[in-house]
Formats: C-alpha cells, structure tokens, sequence
C-alpha cells in the first residue's frame, strides 16, 4: 500500500520541471555545423521537430550531432528510435569519428554559447505548463523537495528564480555533485531516516529501472514523467510494470492521491 503523501519528494529537472528542447537542439546544430561544416548553416525549417521527437534516444551529449547526421542522410525516424545504438555506431565507424571528439565539440558549443550570454543561452528553456505552480504549492507543505539533476546547479538555480521559486527549501543537487541519482537518493534516505517516504519523477526510463534494481531502494515510489524525454514504447514499459507509476503532467499538477491512479 502506497503512502498518499511523500515525505522527500525527488525530482528530476530537464524533462520534468523544465523542457530544455529548443537549447539542445540549437547546441547540437552548432556543434554539427563544427563538425560537418555544411554549405547552409541555417537547419532545414523541419528539423528542430524531427530532431525533438528524436531526444529521447540520446543517452549521452555526443550523439546529438550524430541524430542530425542520421536525420539529415534520411534514416527514418522510426528507425533511428528502434535501433539507435547501432545506428549512432555505424556512423561514427563510417566517418571516422571519436566519440572523445563530439563531447568536446558539444561542451565547447555550449560552454562558448553560456560564455559570450548566459541570458540567451537561459532564455532556451521553458517550464512545462503547470509545474512552477505545483512547486510553489508543495514548497509551502511540510514535504522536503530535492531537484536531482545533471544540469549545473546554478543553472538551475537561476532558472527557478526567474520564475520566483523561493529556493529557501529547496535542496538542489546538480552535475557538480558528480554522483548517481541513486546514491544522492541512497544518502537523502540515510538523512530522512526509516520513515520517510520517498518518491522520484523522472523521464528516463532507464534510471528509474536503475534504481529499481538497488534493493536499499526498493521502497522509493518511481514515477515516469509521460511528457519528458521518453518514446512510446518506455511509456507502454512503464505502464506495464508495476513499480512504476507512469505520471501525465496533468496529475503531476494535482493533488498526490491522483498520481498513483
Ligand atoms: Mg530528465
């Protein structure tokens, strides 16, 4: 029997709290354009929306460049969402590229971008509809949030503050912290004690899947965020799985009791 209400309530913050699509998309046609050097730097007006519904497939930073490499030598979309793995390393054997590379021309791409404009690079990201709101309102509960992220803490901090989130009671812990999801939420756990009721949203699958096998985890409740970074066929896993609780944002802007319907 779950809980109606979480003591600690973990969040992720890109593609929960925060749609970071509209940067990545811009980082990753930069660092293409570094990379493949094409004739017209200006994308095709369809790419951003292809390259969207493409995200969830990206694990790691350097393969944003490869789905617009992929996207724009016509692999289908739907190929690319099935078989992304060997798709991303065809691509790199074929050209001759190293991975080491790519990740430092996407970090260049951006760290440059945040260098010369910070307010732009900022100016990127979007709240989901609803969840600045529900922050605000769960702030002023007794529930203890943590933001687990791996975007730079003071990013994150200036993009709730925009919003005028009050961070007095908010514990934040981003890509400087260096540690898993896991073992931030192992050592809130060790904190919060035996008693305390975990929950963790998320949009990735994997993770959630991840912390689902650590058996001193076992009693976090895990919800998948349906509108973050995730494909169909995670969502229909998560719906099938019974330690996961696939959440729309609709619920995640209602009272708890609706998320565990
Ligand atoms: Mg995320």
């Amino acid at each position: 029997m779950v809980s109606n209400l979480p003591t600690v309530l973990a969040l992720d913050f890109d593609g929960v709290l925060c749609d970071g699509l509209k940067e990545y998309f811009i980082t990753a046609w930069k660092a293409y354009c570094n990379i493949w050097q094409p004739e017209n730097s200006t994308p095709p007006p369809w790419l951003a929306e292809s390259f969207y519904r493409l995200r969830p497939v990206v694990e790691t930073g350097w393969e944003m460049p490869v789905v617009l490499r992929a996207v724009l030598q016509g692999v289908s979309e739907e190929a690319i969402l099935r078989d992304w793995s060997t798709i991303a390393q065809q691509i790199v054997n074929q050209e001759n590229l190293a991975p080491a590379e790519l990740v430092a021309q996407v970090d260049g791409t951006r760290d440059k971008w945040i260098a010369a404009n910070v307010n732009s690079w900022l100016a990127e990201h979007r709240f989901y509809p609803g969840v600045c709101d529900r922050l605000r309102t769960i702030l002023q509960t007794e529930i203890h949030v943590a933001i687990i992220s791996t975007k730079e803490g003071r990013f994150i901090q200036q993009l709730l503050e925009q919003q005028g989130i009050d961070l007095t009671d908010l514990q934040l812990f981003g890509k400087e912290v260096q540690r898993p999801k896991g073992d931030i939420l192992l050592e809130l756990k060790q904190v919060f004690g035996q008693d305390a009721v975990f929950w963790f949203v998320e949009d990735r699958l994997k993770t959630l899947q991840g912390i689902q096998k650590r058996l001193e985890l076992s009693d976090v409740e895990l919800f998948l965020a349906d509108w973050g970074y995730n494909t169909q066929r995670d969502r229909e896993q998560a719906a099938q799985d019974p330690f996961i609780h696939l959440i729309s944002l609709e619920n995640f802007a209602q009272d708890f009791s609706t998320w565990l319907t």
